[in-house]
């Protein structure tokens, strides 16, 4: 009936019709034009926020990097430095240059003034206790007591300062929880899956026995455990929780531990996140298994994307115990995964924007792109909140500040201790600015435009 008398009205429609769509679509493609050219970071604008001396500071650092002998044996060298200068000294060396390059500061005062000069930047920070363990240095149940301590101490204070809209920060379960059980907990759970119930109850404080672990790991688990709930339940519904991937031999581990948290506390919104490593030849596979666990057992999923900081030694890992390389063969084959994750999450998002949120965490402009791209295409918002960039401090700043002024969120990873709780860190970062390939080239080219830019206008004077 409605159908037969909109009928003549038809015929005069249709030609209306066709041409808003084509007018639309042609609005669409300059949109993604213009897209193109702004995210283009070719801008060396972009650092005329620095003082001179960062300027300087940040060229410096990155052409230390630039030198492998350096970042190979970085590690080697800075304790060599430590035990030359003394505590003190080392401390005097290091915190003008490579500390203050990659770690916000030691106290709250001191972050403050880092987080404060984020903020008039439009940049948000992502808090971060860089505590670093692996196999053999788990520490006594104080220590991760202790650690606990600095993490509640880190929700409150990614929450108390006004910092950032929407405050996020990155945990590591491994400096609450011994990454020798965590690796045992993996082979156990390879063998036969553990139920997400069974790790929820146990956080709630209910009796469970754990399949596979005697008296001893069984108690370290639940206090680990006992842990993680109270960080949670301090953070839930003020500071969203990202929780750091490490290597493969224990990440089984972390992931359930985080699916039940994810299980317990994103009900009804996005609090606790997992991280996804692209360079992982089954990453698309664990991000899919991830959607529909959530799906199916209710909860909402939050995703910090990442390509993967342990490659040389998952690599080595592999080769030691005549093992499979868990690595994509290549640079283009992890931006080939990176980039088709990130297209799965921005679908599921575009259809369900309250239950899935991503944190697309790389410096790689082409991701980037792609990412900005595709929220355009499927029409989701620039702030709207499920969307998200991060970069680490120190970092990439031309494709931070560039997305920023653009409109998006943006988070810079933000480290923060003292110089010897920051060293592991920063023996990370000088050796994965190796492998950050060709962001921190660009980067160092742009600085360098600034810093002769600048120079010939003090000579022009
Ligand atoms: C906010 C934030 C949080 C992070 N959290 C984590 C975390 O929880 N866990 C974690 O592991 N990492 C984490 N990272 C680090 C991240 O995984 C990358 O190491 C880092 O960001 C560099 O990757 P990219 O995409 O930025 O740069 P790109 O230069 O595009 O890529 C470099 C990366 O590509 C991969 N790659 C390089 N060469 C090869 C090769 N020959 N074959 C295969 N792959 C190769 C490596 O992963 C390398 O790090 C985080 C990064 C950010 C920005």
């Amino acid at each position: 009936m409605l159908y037969s008398r909109l009928r003549p009205l038809l015929p005069r429609l249709m030609p209306l019709r066709m041409t808003s769509t084509e007018a639309c679509t042609t609005m669409k493609v300059k949109q993604l034009n213009l897209l193109e050219e702004t995210l283009a970071f070719e801008d060396p604008k972009a650092f005329r926020v620095k003082r001179f001396g960062e300027l300087l500071r940040a060229l410096g650092v990155f052409h230390l990097c630039s030198f492998p002998v350096l970042v190979n044996n970085c590690g080697k060298l800075m304790m060599i430095s430590r035990t030359i200068l003394g505590r003190r000294g080392f401390s005097m060396l290091l915190r003008p240059t490579v500390y203050a390059q990659f770690v916000a500061g030691e106290n709250e005062s001191e972050i403050s003034q880092s987080m404060e000069k984020m903020n008039l930047l439009g940049l948000r920070p992502m808090l971060a206790v860089p505590i670093e363990e692996d196999l053999g240095e788990s520490t006594g149940e104080k220590r991760y007591d202790d650690n606990m301590e600095a993490m509640l101490e880190c929700v409150r204070m990614s929450h108390s300062n006004a910092w950032s809209k929407d405050p996020m920060m990155q945990l590591k379960i491994t400096a609450l929880l011994s990454p020798d059980l965590c690796v045992k907990l993996t082979t156990i759970i390879t063998q036969q899956p553990y139920d997400l119930d069974l790790v929820v109850k146990a956080m709630d404080g209910e009796p469970v026995d754990f399949p596979g672990l005697d008296e001893r790991e069984a108690a370290h688990f639940l206090c680990g455990l006992h842990r993680l709930n109270k960080i949670a339940e301090a953070s839930v519904n003020k500071v969203r929780v990202l929780v750091d991937a490490e290597y493969t031999y224990m990440n089984p581990a972390l992931s359930l531990v985080t699916m039940a948290m994810m299980k317990k506390f994103n009900k009804d919104g996005v609090w606790i996140w997992n991280t996804y490593q692209c360079y992982l030849k089954e990453s698309r596979s664990l991000l899919l298994g991830a959607l529909q666990i959530s799906k199916e057992e209710g909860f909402c999923l939050g995703v910090k994307l990442v390509r993967g900081a342990y490659m040389d030694k998952e690599r080595k890992l592999a080769e030691k115990e005549s093992q499979l390389d868990p690595i994509h063969n290549c640079w283009e084959d992890t931006n080939v995964s990176y980039n088709g994750s990130l297209d799965v999450m921005l679908k599921a998002i575009s259809q369900k924007p309250e239950r899935y949120r991503i944190i697309v965490a790389t410096h790689n402009e082409e991701s980037v792109r792609k990412a900005a791209k595709r929220m355009e295409e499927l029409g989701i918002d620039k702030d709207g909140g499920s969307v998200c960039f991060g970069q680490l401090l120190g970092m990439c700043d031309h494709v931070s500040l560039t997305l920023a002024k653009e409109g998006y969120a943006v988070y810079k990873s933000v480290p923060y201790g003292s110089v010897d709780d920051t060293l592991p860190y920063l023996v990370r970062r000088a050796q994965e600015n190796r492998t950050v390939l060709q962001g921190i080239r660009k980067e160092r080219d742009l600085l360098r435009k600034e810093f002769y830019r600048r120079m010939s206008l003090r000579g022009g004077k």
